[in-house]
């Protein structure tokens, strides 16, 4: 009796695993013709000026709108992406789309306000980056200055190369973030070397800012290194009064999260951007 049941167990558990290898397979089937399908769509949250309260950017983040499974995050497909290699198309489709949004407000006449957009490491790496770039820029004829590129501490890690690629893309005129700040592998060495124009503070840190003395130590040690190396601060994942005020009170320039907005698709985020200006 034991024994079957054993037995049972273990024929479930590996149906079960070949259901999730079904799944992840077909996601991956579908993943590869998202974008011929044209299935990806970007959300848009707003940056906060913390001095004058005033909407200054936005940052670009994709989702997936699945055509059964509804709309997919980020953290469900891009590992996926990295894993096969498609996340240097869907990049440029990223890229490529952020651009022509900043374009088509522009045309309509809106105040411009910077564009943040998510590099993955892989592209980073990917030879034809900078070129790409330049071409959607001069394609989409925007001010480069509006556009800011989002690297991770894992990008820093590649040294020379980093720094190259990094100039290059300061060359045309765009703006560098270090996303995720202190949550990588990199030594702090590259804040020294590297075209930095702002530091993004982890929203795991700010999460606890209210309650963790240890991480109110570490938020005001990154601004002011931050500031000391001429740079900007961002704080990503503001969630509360409560942690904004601790943020503008220890001058961090700019927020970013859920006490603003979640980021919003492009309608609804026009509506806000209007109702600024
Ligand atoms: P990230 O770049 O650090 O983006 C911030 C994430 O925090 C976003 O999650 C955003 O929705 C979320 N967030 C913002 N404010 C709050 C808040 O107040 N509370 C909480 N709990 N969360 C907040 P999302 O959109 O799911 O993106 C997750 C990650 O996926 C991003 O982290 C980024 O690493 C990656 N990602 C998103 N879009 C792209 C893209 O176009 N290309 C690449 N390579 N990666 C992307
Ligand atoms: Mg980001
Ligand atoms: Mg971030
Ligand atoms: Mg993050």
């Amino acid at each position: 009796q034991a024994k079957s049941q054993g037995k049972n167990r273990y024929v479930i558990h590996t149906a079960e695993l070949l259901n999730v290898m079904m799944d992840e397979y077909k996601l991956e089937v579908d993943l590869r013709r998202a974008l011929d399908k044209n299935e990806f769509v970007l959300h848009y949250q707003p940056q906060i000026n913390n001095c004058t309260g005033k909407l200054v950017g936005f940052e670009a983040l994709i989702r997936w709108q699945h055509p059964t499974l509804g709309l997919i995050p980020p953290g469900k497909f891009i590992k996926l992406a990295e894993e096969n290699g498609l996340i240097t198309q869907i990049g440029e489709w990223v890229i490529e789309e952020a651009c022509s949004q900043i374009k088509k407000w522009q045309d309509a006449g809106m105040t411009p306000v910077k564009m943040s957009v998510n590099l993955s490491t892989q592209q980073f790496l990917t030879r034809n980056l900078v070129s790409f770039m330049k071409n959607v820029l001069e394609r989409t004829a925007i001010d480069p200055a509006y556009l800011v590129v989002e690297i991770t501490e894992y990008m820093a890690m590649e040294g020379e190369y980093s720094i190259h690629v990094l100039k290059q893309l300061k060359a045309l005129g765009l703006g560098i973030s270090i996303d995720d700040f202190g949550t990588g592998y990199s030594s702090l060495n590259y804040l020294k070397n590297f075209p930095i124009d702002y530091i993004k503070i982890d929203k795991s840190f700010v999460s606890e800012l209210m309650n963790n003395e240890k991480d109110t130590i570490i938020v005001k040690a990154i601004i002011t290194l931050a500031h000391n190396l001429h740079k900007e601060v961002i704080a990503e994942g503001v969630e509360t009064k409560e942690q904004l005020d601790f943020l503008k009170d220890h001058q961090c320039d700019i927020s970013q999260g859920y006490y603003f907005n979640k980021p919003l698709p492009v309608d609804e985020i026009e509506t806000i951007y209007l109702a600024q200006h």
